[in-house]
């Protein structure tokens, strides 16, 4: 028995196959339905309770592979999936993605990682400068939003002044953060973890839009500040997950920095408009944030996962974060970034040579223009809601997210109709779609963000919500 790894030439060969599979996958991903067709259980019943004793053929492997897992997962990568937010894969992407695992480069000090740290600060740069943000940004790369932002609540209760939370905890403190009755939830994590609590958030009020109340924050803060709270950060959600409303960041920036409070933005979701110039006045004000997480794994066709932080003071999560025992002290600081100073993790994945390949592949011009596709393609379905009577917009689509539901039943059965809806969609595998709450009202959401999606999926869409109104 050799104990080494897997024979290159074995390797080589299984690879190849590998790649064909994916690119099988890719080429059409129509002939699976969006949605498996599964009960709970039926997958786990199919897989032996133990693991092998003795090794097996690759070729098994990826027959299994072939037969139980590609058709039996949700496909993300399908044109119809229109729920949540689209999380899809790009060609590029993904073999930034291959390579960077067998480099396995483990991007936690520059000595262990110098290209992978210098391409890092060299796309963060790129993503900033395309966002249209200035050059006072720093960043990094992180896993998800909710790590994005964990970090920054950590950063901004390390920077509230005599606290000095990161020496001594919390001891008693009562710190409070804000954010519109429509943040993610994941703040709500980010608090917990940070010990701030559920008790320490404030939901301010939102507009018709479903935008915060700008006014209202700062009469929370006057009024906190009153009742011996701290207040030291305020959340803008820049396409909330719900709706996609856009908080007012200009006028939440002006309260921030009056009271001297962080300002965190989230635009997990809808940041990647910012690449597109004529939308950047929806933006306007962030960039006199603290901090902003974009997801690249959301509306940038990044393999998951890829969350890009920028943040205007690094020195902050360097205080908040950096411990560097002997074991890890190198010489090199000062001209590049030793990146695990900067978070929680000390093992970092190498994510900036996916986002590299795609931006170079795309070009900001080829992101620019799907961007624009998946607007149009919303902006249109959202026009064939308004012209249908039986059929309403639940929000305003200031991005590629279209709000719905059906009105042409007794309003105390609206939920339930729009709930078989639904379902009834969903249970054709052409299309998936999700829902939420808005003013209480059940409301279907349909969003765009794949660029294999097109016209004809829309109308699929389309078609399918009549016929299953039709149907109840
Ligand atoms: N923030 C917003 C506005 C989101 O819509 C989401 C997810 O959809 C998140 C944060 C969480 O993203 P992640 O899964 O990267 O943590």
């Amino acid at each position: 028995m050799s104990l080494g790894d897997m024979d290159p030439e074995e390797f080589r060969r299984a690879a190849h196959r590998v790649a064909d599979q994916v690119a099988d996958y890719l080429a059409d991903l129509e002939r699976y339905r969006v949605l498996p067709d599964l009960r709970p259980g039926e997958i786990r019943a199919q897989l032996p309770p133990s693991a092998p004793l003795s090794g097996e053929p690759m070729d098994a492997i990826l027959d299994d592979y072939a037969r139980l897992i590609e058709p039996n997962i949700t496909h993300w990568q399908h044109p119809g999936f229109l729920a949540y937010f689209a999380s899809v894969a790009s060609g590029p992407g993904i073999l930034g993605e291959w390579l960077a695992a067998g480099l396995n480069s483990n991007v936690m000090l520059w000595r262990n990682a110098p290209a992978s740290t210098e391409l890092e600060e060299t796309v963060v740069g790129w993503l900033r400068e395309l966002l249209g943000l200035p050059a006072t940004f720093d960043g990094m790369f992180t896993d998800t939003a909710s790590i994005s932002s964990l970090l920054s609540i950590v950063a901004a209760r390390h920077a509230v002044p005599g606290l000095e939370a990161t020496e001594r905890g919390l001891t008693g403190a009562r710190l409070r953060l804000y954010g519109s009755t429509e943040m993610h939830s994941s703040i709500d994590k980010g608090a917990i973890v940070a010990g701030v609590g559920r008790a320490g958030i404030r939901r301010i009020p939102v507009d018709d839009r479903y935008r915060m109340r700008a006014d209202l924050l700062a009469e929370a803060i006057a009024e906190d500040r009153r009742d011996g709270w701290i207040p030291f950060c305020a959340v803008a959600t820049l396409g909330t997950t719900s709706s996609t409303s856009v908080d007012p960041a200009a006028a939440i920036a002006e309260v921030c920095i009056r009271e001297g409070i962080w300002l965190h933005v989230d635009a997990a979701y809808g940041g990647a408009a910012a690449l597109l110039p004529e939308m950047r006045p929806l933006f306007s004000g962030w960039e006199r944030a603290d901090s902003i997480v974009i997801n690249p794994h959301k509306w940038l066709w990044t393999p998951f996962d890829a969350s890009l932080l920028l943040f205007r003071r690094p020195q902050v999560y360097r205080e908040a974060f950096s411990l560097v025992p002997e074991y890890l002290r190198t010489a090199d600081v000062g001209a590049v970034h030793n990146y695990n100073e900067y978070g929680v993790q000390l093992g970092r994945r190498f994510r900036a040579l996916k986002v590299w390949f795609l931006l170079r592949w795309f070009g900001a011009e080829g992101m620019a223009e799907r961007l624009r596709e998946h607007l149009r393609l919303a902006r249109a379905f959202a026009a064939r809601v308004e012209a249908d009577p039986a059929w309403e917009l639940m929000a305003p689509v200031p991005l590629a997210t279209v709000c719905l539901r059906y009105r042409n039943a007794p309003e105390e059965r609206l939920d339930a109709v729009n709930e078989g809806i639904l379902d009834r969609v969903n249970a054709s595998g052409r299309i998936f779609l999700s829902h939420t709450r808005l003013r209480d009202r059940f409301t279907l959401r349909v969003s765009v963000g794949n660029p294999r999606t097109t016209d004809r999926h829309l109308d699929q869409c389309w078609e399918l919500l009549q016929q299953a109104a039709e149907g109840i």
